[in-house]
């Protein structure tokens, strides 16, 4: 591995590797807006399968399985309640009110996970859906214990209102927790799930509900310019990723875990679930830019989250030697 940069600022910089790129050299491939792309039907029948789910549909991003699942859920008018940090509030470009006309409401919550009494409190008559990430990003890659999320859904039935799960990162949620994946697939209505994070393809994510919605999902995404021709090319890749990719999460959760360790007191591994470091330099001799930006001088890439926050993300492209490396480079910065 290639260790002049060390790219810790997401888990979304990965490169196919050699054995990716073979399988989508070799794949089967047909017109996916026709329906033929053999392919493209596999990855989606897989990952509906592995979530317990009827039905999946194939989209270009994360950002348009979201937005799908919450326009199936919402109508124009209605609210949705997700916590302040949410990535479909945070990071989607205001796709949800411009595309969907949708409200957002907030609930405020600890490292992005929802209270079901405090949702309980907010839903009125206008809200149509709840929704939860997991793990949730700027909340550190914060796990939702499948207690929360039974009590979320418990929440939601009785207000008769959908629960959608951004499960961008739910591999790593399974893989941390030994959680099965059908089981958090049992208590949403609809789910996102990506393959272009730590399971390295790089496109590529799922809309995941009944085959009801999913049918109606994909005229949504037909309507946002999602459909795509020879896609298996692409969703190749994601075979590749859920068949090789899955189970070594666990390698970059260890290594989340020992960077924070040599980053304390700026980081908390036990708040350390999964693949991503928080570090909170409120109390730190540089500023969170100063970091980033020292450190990317010699050679290791961070993104700072705020003025006093950083995230540190492992992936497939970060072994222990990169670990090492980020570590000499970091705690001189931080004086720890
Ligand atoms: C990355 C991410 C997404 C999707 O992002 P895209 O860049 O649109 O693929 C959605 N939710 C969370 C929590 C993410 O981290």
């Amino acid at each position: 591995m290639d260790h002049s940069i060390v790219d810790l600022r997401s888990d979304t910089v990965t490169r196919p590797t050699e054995g990716m790129r073979e399988a989508m050299a070799a794949a089967d491939v047909g017109d996916d807006v026709y329906g033929e792309d053999p392919t493209v039907r596999e990855l989606e029948e897989r990952v509906a399968g592995l979530l317990g789910h009827e039905a999946a549909l194939y989209v270009p991003s994360g950002t348009m399985g979201n937005q799908l699942g919450l326009r199936l859920s919402v109508p124009p008018g209605g609210e949705l309640l997700c916590d302040a940090d949410a990535h479909v509030l945070c990071y989607e470009s205001g796709a949800a009110a411009w595309y969907g006309g949708i409200q957002t409401r907030t609930v405020l919550s600890s490292r992005g996970l929802l209270d079901p009494d405090l949702v309980a409190a907010q839903l009125r008559p206008m809200t149509r859906a709840i929704a939860v990430e997991q793990t949730h990003n700027r909340g550190g890659g914060s796990v939702y214990p499948i207690e929360t999320l039974r009590e979320l859904r418990r929440v939601a039935d009785e207000a008769g209102v959908g629960l959608h799960c951004d499960g961008a990162r739910i591999w790593n949620a399974h893989v941390a927790t030994g959680v099965p994946l059908t089981s958090y697939g049992a208590l949403a209505g609809t789910l996102s799930v990506c393959l272009s994070k730590g399971l390295g393809a790089p496109v590529g994510s799922l809309l995941v509900s009944s085959t009801e919605r999913v049918a109606e999902g994909r005229r949504l995404r037909r309507s946002l310019g999602g459909g795509m021709r020879q896609a298996g090319v692409l969703a190749a890749a994601g075979l590749h990723a859920l068949d090789h990719h899955l189970v070594r999460l666990a390698d970059d959760h260890a290594r989340a875990r020992r960077l924070a360790e040599g980053l304390a007191p700026y980081a908390d591994s036990s708040a350390t679930e999964t693949n991503i470091v928080r570090l909170d330099l409120s109390d730190a001799p540089v500023s969170a830019a100063d970091l980033a930006s020292k450190a990317g001088e010699e050679g290791v890439r961070c993104n700072a989250t705020g003025p006093s926050t950083v995230r540190l993300v492992t992936h497939l492209d970060v072994d222990d030697a990169g670990v090492d490396r980020a570590l000499a480079v970091l705690r001189p910065l931080l004086g720890c």
